[in-house]
């Protein structure tokens, strides 16, 4: 009988818990939707720009933005928590609409110290149900002076699932003016390589997951070859996402990888940060610095 009640108790105990967790985080949810708009507004946001370098040439001429929300409360929040929410909560158009013109406000500010780059930003399923959205994007690039190739897009595959008639339909569009499209993360989605064929994609970005341990794990290393010859033999660029170490640059150099995205380059940069980095980068002396401890 003793053990019985110490069992009920553990398990009542565990349940507690349990139920404080599932409270505290349904809380912080609610607290993240509610305050989601003003974040906007009181300037809590601020976009990071991570290199994306061609290790080919050893040069870079891209990046990706990534937003960014330090919370009065909570502290900074993870985009992958809070982009999850604002998609539930209806409000990612907002969020979207206030990364495209914080990118285009921050590219024209480049184009105008001469540094020439393509900026990729992230969208979200919802984004690509609005068939307005290219000629609104193109509309707000000739606004500011800025040529087509300045802005590109990064989609997942569980993005294009959602809705893929009208999803393919705006990728169309965005295909017709003239902005390149990444598929992100790519093997982390369904139906992988049926999205290729059908998809008007210019870059596959590989996730990940499988170029992390590619120095030392030999499935990943077969995984990675393999992918990256099929996006090569599919015509399209192919992107190695969060590489960590020279040593994994090395390999993905002999596997014929055009580009590489990481820490072992930068990490996300703020704008200021990142205009530093890409003069000292993209100069002929310093890269080949950076090329000799890399290769
Ligand atoms: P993503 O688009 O696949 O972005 C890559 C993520 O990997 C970023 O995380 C980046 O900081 C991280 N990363 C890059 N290199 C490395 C590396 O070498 N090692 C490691 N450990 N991580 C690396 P972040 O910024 O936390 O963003 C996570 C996800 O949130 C993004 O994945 C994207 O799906 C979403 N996200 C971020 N910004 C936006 C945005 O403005 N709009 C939308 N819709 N989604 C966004
Ligand atoms: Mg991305
Ligand atoms: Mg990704
Ligand atoms: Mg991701």
């Amino acid at each position: 009988a003793e053990i019985a009640l110490n069992q009920a108790r553990i398990e009542s105990q565990t349940i507690a818990t349990y139920l404080q967790g599932e409270d505290e985080r349904y809380l912080r949810e609610l607290m993240i939707i509610r305050d989601l708009p003003i974040a906007i507004s009181q300037g809590q946001l601020h976009l990071v720009f991570q290199p994306k370098v061609d290790i080919h040439s050893n040069s870079c001429n891209s990046a990706e933005t990534l937003i960014r929300w330090q919370h009065p409360q909570l502290g900074f929040i993870p985009p992958d928590e809070f982009i999850r929410l604002a998609e539930n909560s209806g409000n990612i158009s907002m969020i979207s609409d206030w990364v495209l013109n914080t990118t285009i406000k921050q590219l024209a500010q480049w184009q105008a110290q001469g540094i020439a780059l393509t900026v990729a930003i992230n969208l979200s399923a919802h984004d690509l149900t609005n068939a307005q959205l290219p000629l609104d994007i193109k509309q707000l690039l000739a606004d500011n002076h800025l040529p087509i190739e300045a802005l590109s897009i990064e989609v997942t595959e569980g993005t294009v699932m959602k809705d893929a008639q009208t999803v393919i339909a705006v990728l169309q569009q965005f295909k017709g003016i003239g902005i390149a499209i990444a598929i992100d993360d790519f093997g982390t989605g369904h139906s992988s390589l049926a999205y290729l064929k059908m998809l008007p994609v210019n870059e596959v970005k590989i996730d990940r997951s499988f170029i992390k341990d590619i120095h030392t794990d030999a499935t990943d290393l077969m995984i990675v070859d393999t992918s990256i010859r099929l996006i090569k033999g599919l015509n399209l660029s192919v992107v190695a996402e969060g590489v960590e170490s020279a040593e994994g640059i090395n390999i993905l150099r002999r596997l014929d990888c055009d580009i590489v995205q990481g820490y072992v380059y930068s990490k996300p940069l703020k704008a200021d940060e990142f205009t530093t980095w890409f003069s000292q980068f993209n100069q002929p002396n310093l890269s080949a610095n950076i090329k000799d401890t890399v290769n």
